[in-house]
């Protein structure tokens, strides 16, 4: 083990965000890339906005995705006192001090300095009143240097930092007691060994002061990376309304986690041309220089051909078990695992983007009943189980009812087109297979037909094949005597 120590701190108050995510795998892969230690912990000070339905989707969706960590999850609510024990102390060392301004005050001489055309921070109208703990209703204020830069080298940015001037000194308890979340996350980092702080770059206007708390805490900083933003494809900020943005959409959508995980890795990371990592790839090659400042674009075309690969690969047992809750849209009742389903899955792996269009390509092979008169058939059954294809496919049901059930192999049926086929003044072997696919799937799309009907079964093919006859006659009875005009 490393003394490496990186933490996932995210605040309860919505679901799992894909830039907390992508957050969350770049401080796990860190970690685990330099075999240390990855710490979870809970920001949920604000008692108004957290929930803990809200914790439960987080640490899910962090599940989900396997990522998973070796302390927490810590609470900082549960840190309260600890927070109150540090402002004390810094106000007893005169790093920090009371503040009595009220918030009326305060915006009023806000507004006079704006309107004079100056800059607002924060006056120092208390900064050296010694206000002791008997002032009444008070706020805490650190006291920032007079001068300097508050500086850090990011390890994406580079060297960053900020005049302390043009900061003030902050509020880092509020008056009812409560700590600020600077003052929270900076004692929690110290206190729970963080030596990297991989964030959001929204956090990197945030770190001059934390640098400030860092040293009236006479603590050594730790290093801090910020992340670019995720962007959408066209270059803009992701929207909640627009983009899909919640761990949990992706997951309903039928991404694999192993396909999320992928795409996120990439979203501000590159390892050369590789775009494919499985976890382990992740944990022996993401790095901190792999990091760059351009923002990730969150490309939806790429996530699913990602996610197609990793559909490709992926264990039987896993993907089973993802499709279980896309069945319902396509079938009556989810498929038993008798052999059938295995070889549809294995037939549309190179087909599938999503679960969800592998539950839908596999239910084509799956389903028990074909309706030839059904509404989604009807185009399908205009188009190919015409008149003209009636003697192909009696003859080609013919020969396949000699088949039994041990020659129904995909080497025996392309013999029997073959055969029909060449019957037939060697029509082309497509005039056979599409009203055939329409009669045993009732649709235009399958895998190829040896194999579709290999999968769907001699006992389910033969009966299909007679519907579908059936059809063609009644089709040709009436081109025969068309209805009466008028
Ligand atoms: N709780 C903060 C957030 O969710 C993270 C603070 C940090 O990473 O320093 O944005």
């Amino acid at each position: 083990m490393s003394n490496i120590r990186t933490r996932f701190a995210p605040s309860p108050t919505g679901f799992l965000h894909l830039g907390s995510a992508r957050t969350a795998l770049f401080n796990w892969a860190y970690a685990r890339h330099h075999g240390g230690t990855f710490v979870l912990r809970i920001e949920d000070t604000d008692r108004e906005r957290s929930t803990v339905e809200s914790e439960a989707a987080l640490i899910d969706g962090l599940r989900w995705l396997g990522l998973d960590w070796d302390e927490g999850p810590y609470r900082q609510s549960e840190r309260g006192d600890r927070h109150t024990a540090v402002v004390e102390q810094l106000i007893s060392e005169g790093k920090a001090y009371r503040c009595v301004c009220t918030k009326e005050e305060l915006e009023e001489r806000k507004e006079a300095t704006l309107a004079a055309g100056g800059k607002w921070t924060y006056d120092g109208r208390c900064r050296d009143a010694g206000y002791g703990a008997d002032c009444g209703e008070h706020t805490v204020r650190l006291r920032l240097p007079e001068e300097g830069v508050l500086g850090w080298d990011d390890l994406v940015f580079g060297p960053s930092g900020q005049d302390a001037s043009e900061i003030g000194d902050k509020i880092i308890q509020r008056s009812d007691g409560g700590a600020l979340f600077h003052l929270s996350v900076v004692v929690d980092d110290i206190d729970m060994g963080i030596t990297h702080v991989i964030r959001g770059a929204d956090h990197h206007a945030n770190t001059p002061f934390q640098v400030a708390l860092y040293q009236a805490m006479g603590a050594e900083l730790p290093h801090f990376a910020h992340v670019p933003l995720i962007v959408g494809p066209s270059g803009k900020k992701l929207s909640k309304r627009r983009d899909p943005v919640s761990i949990e959409a992706f997951r309903a959508q039928g991404y694999l986690p192993e396909g999320l995980r992928n795409w996120l890795i990439r979203l501000g990371w590159s390892h050369g041309d590789d775009e494919l990592f499985s976890r382990e790839e992740i944990i022996e090659k993401f790095d901190l220089d792999g990091v760059g400042r351009a923002s990730g674009q969150a490309d939806p075309d790429k996530l699913a051909w990602v996610n197609q690969q990793h559909i490709k690969q992926a264990a039987m047992d896993d993907l089973i078990a993802g499709l279980e809750p896309h069945w319902s849209k396509y079938l009556d009742a989810s498929p038993d695992r008798d052999g059938r389903l295995e070889q549809a899955i294995d037939l549309n792996r190179d087909r599938a983007k999503t679960l969800d269009e592998m539950a839908q390509l596999c239910s084509v092979l799956l389903r028990e009943e074909v309706d030839l008169a059904a509404e989604e058939a009807a185009k399908a059954v205009k188009k190919h189980l015409k008149p003209a294809a009636l003697p192909l496919v009696e003859s080609l049901f013919a020969a396949l009812v000699k088949l039994e059930v041990e020659e129904w192999s995909e080497s025996q049926l392309e013999s029997v087109f073959e055969a029909v086929a060449a019957h037939h003044d060697n029509v082309k072997l497509g005039k056979i297979a599409q009203p055939v696919r329409v009669a045993v799937t009732g649709g235009p799309v399958s895998p190829g037909i040896y194999e579709t009907m290999v999968v769907i079964g001699r006992d389910r093919c033969l009966p299909r094949l007679e519907s579908a006859i059936e059809v063609m006659r009644e089709r040709a009875a009436q081109a025969a005597s068309p209805p009466p005009a008028g």
